[in-house]
């Protein structure tokens, strides 16, 4: 696997080097690590690591970006490190879903919707949570028709 010495990830085809690229500048700009794996699902996080004083980073976990779903999941990973947090597990998700909307280059595919409303959708609901889900869901049904019954 060759790794592109600019980003760390593997050499992508060219729709997707945009996307890496903007993943990486936006880490870079925020001062976000990014950790690329092959194995390892999406995550945020914190990584303190040894000195004197120690020093305290904000970390994502990523999968290396093969398609627009693992662009849509990192941008998700640095939303929960840059948009609005939230005591609620679901206004978390919902919250950082929000941030990759704002801040992508390209639009979500309707593919990329249905995974993200199927991922939503399993945490425990909140009043404007849900909102956001049933305005989501619309989208999706804009473009595939209502659900079968
Ligand atoms: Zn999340």
């Amino acid at each position: 696997m060759q790794l592109d010495p600019n980003t760390g990830h593997p050499v992508v085809r060219a729709r997707l080097a945009p996307l890496v690229a903007h993943v990486v500048a936006l880490c870079s700009d925020h001062d976000i690590i990014i950790t690329w794996g092959t194995d390892a699902r999406g995550a945020a996080g914190y990584m303190t690591f040894h000195g004197d004083p120690p020093i305290t980073k904000r970390v994502v976990w990523l999968r290396y970006i093969k398609s627009d779903i693992g662009y849509w999941v990192a941008m998700h990973e640095i939303g929960h490190c840059l948009g609005v947090n939230s005591e609620h597990q679901l206004n978390k998700e919902v919250n950082a879903w929000q941030w990759a909307f704002h801040n992508s280059i390209i639009p979500p595919t309707p593919q990329a919707l249905r995974r993200i409303l199927a991922y939503v959708s399993s945490y425990l609901p909140t009043e404007s949570g849900l909102e956001w889900i049933a305005d989501l869901k619309a989208e999706v049904e804009k473009v595939d028709g209502p659900p079968a019954p």
